[in-house]
């Protein structure tokens, strides 16, 4: 197969990254925005050794699955990989996926229960926009730096539509300069919207490649305007690093006192603009029950490791004796203390520091928590933290919330070894229109 050769291909799969997937004379094909069952002629764009990437250039028989694409932009920026299927498909798919995947690499075949869904639109809660010289946001097109414009997209809140409006439109009248990866030089490099789902509250972040924003006067009142009472913080994040990297560490606030406060599960969550929130709060509420039932906290002590603002774990405080969050970001732990504070919960504490070595802490302490939770970003657990977790603490239950299933079962297969069994296991689709998912499972320890 040379580039730019067309080829006539049926796709059969579709990837953990969302391509469609097909074969050709033994190669794999990946096809971006292709749909199992779909006949396609497709133009080769990359031969490489053992696989090649193509595009769609006309569809001979379209998939049963598809539907018409509601979004402008989907085919060309790097947001959302489905929105040419229906979402039932979609859903099914990542069910599939999850399920391939813990019998692949986890070593168990079961199936997991029925993935849980809700609505597939406007469901975010928070969204980075990086910026053009032309002062338009947008998104960045796949696997590449180039800015898509969209200021309006289908997965956001409609007041963020209403905020990057007036932004770029500032951003022109005030003669702002933009931040230029290349060169390293200009001061807009991105904006941050966060927006608390049961209180509307919204916070605006700038992300400026400098120490100050001139003429923000006119920006925050053209925000209050906009926003009334909504708008509860305008802050400055301060990132003069040549990186890929959005968010520095250094916040100054501008506005209101630099936090949003939220509900979840009934307990009030203040967020700094450097804390871990769930971007879909609906779906991050069922999550957690099912994290809560799995993990039957009553009069236990709970481990809630990797804990952010304390979310999972706070909400288990009526039932659980004691809960122990543990979290790297000092800025998440602040927010885990006050929000135990500003809810009355006695019963929690927090500690900033890597899981692991928070693990082998509370052991030399032995203090031995009755049910760990843990919640890792997508690399999953270290081998030592597993190895703590099973021989040291060894609790009868270990609720693993997962965004990455390829890392959770790899964990899954671990844990086996050290005489865990999955007992059950249930996908949450946080993340609809992406190829991303969320998976919670129960492993229990074997008898
Ligand atoms: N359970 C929380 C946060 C989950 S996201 C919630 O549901 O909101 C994963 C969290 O792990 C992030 O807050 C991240 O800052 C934290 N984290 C990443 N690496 C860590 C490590 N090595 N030790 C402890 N926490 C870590």
């Amino acid at each position: 197969m040379k580039k730019n050769e067309i080829i006539r291909l049926e796709i059969t799969d579709i990837s953990n990254l969302g391509s469609g997937v097909g074969r050709y004379n033994d190669m794999v094909v990946f096809v971006p925005q292709s749909a199992v069952g779909d006949v396609l002629d497709v133009r080769i764009l990359k031969v490489k050794k053992n696989c090649v990437y193509g595009k769609i250039e006309n569809i001979i028989t379209p998939s049963k699955d598809r539907v018409s694409v509601d979004c402008g932009t989907f085919f060309k920026c790097g947001g959302c990989v489905y929105r040419h299927i229906s979402y039932e498909s979609e859903a099914k798919l990542k069910e599939n996926a999850v399920a391939q995947t813990v019998k692949r690499i986890g070593k168990v075949d079961m199936k997991p229960n029925p993935i849980v869904v809700d609505s597939p639109l406007r469901y975010r809660n928070k969204a980075q926009y990086p910026i053009n010289q032309n002062y338009e946001v947008g998104f960045f097109a796949p696997h590449s730096h180039r800015i898509v414009p969209c200021k309006d997209c289908l997965l956001q809140p409609e007041e963020f539509y209403k905020i990057t409006t007036l932004f770029e439109e500032w951003c022109k009248t005030t003669n702002q300069t933009v931040y230029n990866e290349e060169s390293g030089k200009g001061l807009i490099r991105h904006l941050y919207l966060r927006k608390a789902t049961v209180t509307n509250q919204i916070m605006v972040c700038i992300v400026i490649n400098g120490s100050a924003l001139p003429q923000s006067e006119t920006l925050i009142e053209g925000l209050k305007n906009l926003l009334g009472d909504n708008l509860k913080t305008v802050v400055l994040n301060i990132n003069t690093e040549k990186t890929n990297v959005i968010l520095s560490t250094k916040i100054t606030v501008l506005y209101g006192d630099g936090y949003i406060y939220d509900e979840l599960r009934g307990v009030k969550i203040r967020l700094s603009p450097l804390s871990f929130y769930q971007v879909n709060h609906t779906m991050a509420e069922k999550l957690y029950k099912k994290a809560e039932e799995y993990a039957e906290p009553e009069n236990k002590r709970v481990l809630d490791l990797y804990c952010g603002a304390g979310t999972i774990g706070l909400s288990l405080h009526k039932k659980a004796k004691e809960i122990i969050g543990v979290e790297i970001i000092p800025e998440a732990v602040k927010d885990a203390e006050y929000n135990a504070k500003i809810n009355n919960i006695n019963n929690a504490r927090f500690i900033c520091a890597d899981a692991a070595n928070a693990a082998k802490a509370l052991k030399e302490e032995e203090i031995k928590p009755d049910v760990v939770i843990v919640d890792p970003p997508r690399k999953g657990c270290s081998e030592d933290l597993l190895e703590i977790i099973a021989n040291d603490f060894s609790p009868e239950r270990i609720v693993y919330v997962s965004c990455d299933p390829a890392t959770l079962a790899r964990d899954v297969n671990l844990l086996s070894q050290k005489g865990y069994e999955l007992k059950e296991y249930t996908p949450f689709d946080l993340f609809p229109s992406t190829s991303h998912v969320e998976t919670v499972a129960l492993l229990v320890q074997d008898k």
